[in-house]
């Protein structure tokens, strides 16, 4: 198997993917609707739209949080997977559903400054108040 290639999918199975090439690292988002929307905060890599393949795509919903992007989870079990600005050729896709080992890392912490309040961020990783320019897709 190529080294490179990255496989995952939501809690009941229905969404499966698989990913081609290398993965962006890990961010962490802290915004209001990646905490309502995940419980907590959320943890994404991404990469481009060419380079995932979904299976089982019938069972995802699709919720406009915004009017640029939107946030796919699976209707069946409500695993968060993916989250896809209309703008970007690349989809985020959540960290806690890769198959491990995943290969990924942590890179950052984004929109720190609308964290929960019951939580501190102590892991040494830059945080951003909000989001940050630094936030690429893998180019290899
Ligand atoms: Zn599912
Ligand atoms: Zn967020």
């Amino acid at each position: 198997m190529d080294e490179k290639m990255h496989t995952g999918s939501c809690l009941c199975g229905a969404v499966r993917f698989r990913t081609r090439g290398s993965l962006r690292g890990v961010i962490f988002c802290h915004c209001g609707q990646c905490r309502r929307q995940s419980g907590h905060f959320v943890a994404a890599t991404n990469v481009a739209d060419e380079r995932i393949v979904i299976e089982g795509g019938d069972a995802i919903t699709w919720y406009a949080a915004s009017n640029e992007a939107k946030r796919g989870f699976c209707s069946r079990c409500g695993s968060l997977l993916f989250w896809k600005h209309g703008a970007l050729d690349s989809v985020s896709v959540m960290a806690g559903a890769f198959d491990k080992p995943t290969g990924l890392f942590a890179e950052c912490h984004i929109f720190v400054a609308d964290k929960g309040d019951y939580y501190s961020i102590d892991d040494g990783l830059p945080q951003h108040a909000r989001s940050t320019d630094k936030i690429v897709v893998a180019e290899d």
